[in-house]
């Protein structure tokens, strides 16, 4: 009986592979179904839960960027020390896999700096950039750069950021952080000596490397205003780190979703969605073309306890209600495509998401 049961399992298993090699003409190349990618690029929606995709899908004339990932997934947000996450706990546990408390930047819960995946892959030989609408010394970006107890100490954050030999490429606001400090440093011009090459706008930047373009003394404008600053900062981005032999890692973060929901203000809110939905677009043109590029969406908490209904209870309107001014625990969206894609789906930690990058980066 045994036998039979062997031999059965050899035959099933030779037309399993004969069927997998019938679809290779040249029977010699290894098929690898997830092989390493080349590149990462991690993109945080802040304050971005299905209400507020849902809120970009229903506004859209055409499908929208989040339609074209093939792999979806859930994430928990809550931090070490609340139940409801702020941006600094939720993008330290983003940035470096650990759950800390509230208002704490790349640091664990025990107030010992660890590292991000920025540093991480950058120690492999990557490069690696951010780019923000905020400050770029701001809790999100903040936590793939700096080490802080709290996230309002900014200039000491941004001292972080002068003297990290681990980032590329920097692109967002903040500036007066930089240049208006009580210690009297300029920070910009001790930079442009060590080597980097400042600008204020995104145009005419012709270095490849070691670039920081801060825009905006505070944080950006409000879309429409700021016009496509995210989406061509995006692009810059990518066409200089994707001059690198060994890849690249590049965080890009849609920072005023979040300031919208606080607002409670829609028509801030759909237009930041549509801004962060054509960015997306560009990076999946990008990686798309690349093929050996990962790309992950996701975000560090939801705001404003948004959702959609009919006050008249017929099923026929979608009004958009605010239920909070600050963050809510829902569950954030994961959306991946690329090489390694398909190990995020599912319901995860937002922990879970870097440590399973750095498997895939092994
Ligand atoms: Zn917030």
């Amino acid at each position: 009986m045994k036998k039979y049961i062997l031999l059965f399992t050899i035959s099933f298993i030779t037309i399993l592979l004969s069927n997998s090699c019938s679809t290779h003409k040249d029977s010699s190349t290894s098929y690898n179904i997830s092989p390493k990618p080349s590149n990462v690029i991690l993109m945080i929606g802040d304050g971005m839960s299905t209400p507020q995709v849902y809120a970009a899908i229903l506004t859209s004339e055409n499908a929208t960027s989040f339609e074209r990932f093939p792999i979806t997934g859930l994430a928990k947000t809550y931090s070490k020390s609340h139940k409801i996450t702020d941006s600094a706990a939720g993008g330290t546990a983003i940035a470096t896999g650990h759950k800390t408390n509230n208002g704490m930047i790349g640091m664990d819960s025990d107030s010992i700096p660890v590292p991000s995946i920025l540093e991480i892959l950058s120690e492999k030989g990557m490069k690696t950039g951010v780019v923000a609408t905020s400050y770029i010394t701001h809790a999100t970006p903040a936590s793939f750069v700096a080490k802080n107890i709290n996230r309002n100490n900014y200039e000491e954050i941004a001292m972080d950021f002068a003297k990290s030999d681990k980032v590329n490429l920097l692109i967002g606001g903040g500036r007066k952080h930089f240049t208006e400090r009580k210690d009297g440093t300029n920070l910009i011009e001790q930079m442009v000596s060590e080597g980097w090459n400042y600008y204020d706008t995104l145009t005419n930047i012709n270095e490849n490397d070691k670039i920081m373009i801060l825009a905006s003394d505070g944080h950006l404008p409000s879309c429409p205003s700021r016009g496509n600053f995210l989406p061509d900062a995006s692009v810059l981005a990518l066409e200089k780190l994707n001059k690198s032999e060994k890849g690249f890692f590049l965080m890009i973060e849609g920072s005023q979703i979040d300031f919208a929901a606080h607002n409670n203000d829609s028509t801030y809110l759909v237009d930041e969605m549509h801004d962060f939905d054509n960015t997306i677009n560009k990076v999946l043109d990008f990686a798309e073309k690349d093929g050996n590029t990962l790309v992950i969406v996701t975000a560090d908490h939801e705001t404003g306890g948004l959702t959609m209904i009919d006050p008249n209870g017929r099923y026929t309107e979608t009004y958009f209600r605010f239920s909070t001014g600050s963050h809510s625990p829902l569950l954030v969206p994961v959306f991946a495509f690329g090489p390694g894609s398909e190990n995020f789906s599912g319901i995860m930690e937002n922990t879970d998401i870097i440590k399973t990058i750095l498997k895939i980066m092994e």
